[in-house]
């Protein structure tokens, strides 16, 4: 498959879980996530048209993007990798969505940072639906407070954001994330991946994040 088709074979996928939804598939914003992947691999994407992309480290970002941008204009460019604090301003300077906020401390360096860029990118408030562990985001528990802590400090929530535990049926995770973003007003809601684009459309999914299947297996 070309990229093109790849592209398309996404978008297909998103049209056919939305229908059955009562969704408008131009409300699921696709968001490639390039992380890993050279220049290359990204430019066919820039041809087609797409303006959406997830990076999941900082300094990956700035190493690709800045030129990508000087080549094919304005590019939306997504975080979605855990974000230290000591990160934040570059974070704030070069990208337009944070999918991966997910603690107080980061919300006050992601203050400060916008007050100080006077720039201010979407926030998603990651959260750890499958309570693991090893995972990031919040707990679910915690989240109330962050919510409050992010929205006082005038960061722009755009959504709830998360990763579902790995090998099992994701769509009760994707459906509890769904429930907590609507009984706490947040509209926005990033999840599904590559394998589980269907599900978590037909569950209300603004952004999905999608890597392997438009850029092939990662090393
Ligand atoms: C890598 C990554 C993705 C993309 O995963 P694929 O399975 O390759 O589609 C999505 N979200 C996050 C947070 C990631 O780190």
């Amino acid at each position: 498959m070309t990229p093109d088709d790849r592209l398309a074979a996404i978008h297909a996928r998103i049209a056919s879980a939305a229908r059955p939804a009562r969704r408008d598939p131009a409300d699921v914003t696709l968001v490639a996530i390039s992380k890993t992947h050279p220049v290359e691999a990204i430019r066919p994407l820039l041809a087609a048209g797409h303006r959406d992309f997830g990076e999941n480290r900082v300094q990956e970002a700035q190493a690709k993007w800045p030129a990508l941008r000087e080549e094919f204009g304005a590019v939306r460019l997504h975080l979605v990798g855990q974000l230290q604090s000591n990160k934040a301003a570059e974070a704030v300077a070069l990208v337009d969505a944070i999918h991966s906020v997910d603690r107080s401390s980061l919300i006050a360096a992601l203050a400060r940072a916008m007050d100080a860029a006077g720039r201010r990118p979407a926030c998603f408030i990651q959260v750890n639906i499958g309570e693991e562990p090893q995972k990031g985001g919040c707990a679910i528990a915690d989240l109330p407070a962050l919510l409050a802590k992010a929205r006082a400090a005038t960061l722009p929530v755009a959504g709830l954001m998360c990763v579902p535990p790995a090998n099992v049926e994701p769509a009760p995770y994707f459906a509890l994330l769904a429930k907590i973003a609507r009984d706490s007003g947040v509209l926005g809601l990033s999840m599904g991946m590559s394998d589980d684009v269907e599900q978590a459309v037909s569950l209300g999914a603004t952004h999905i994040r999608v890597g392997s299947a438009l850029f092939g297996d990662r090393a």
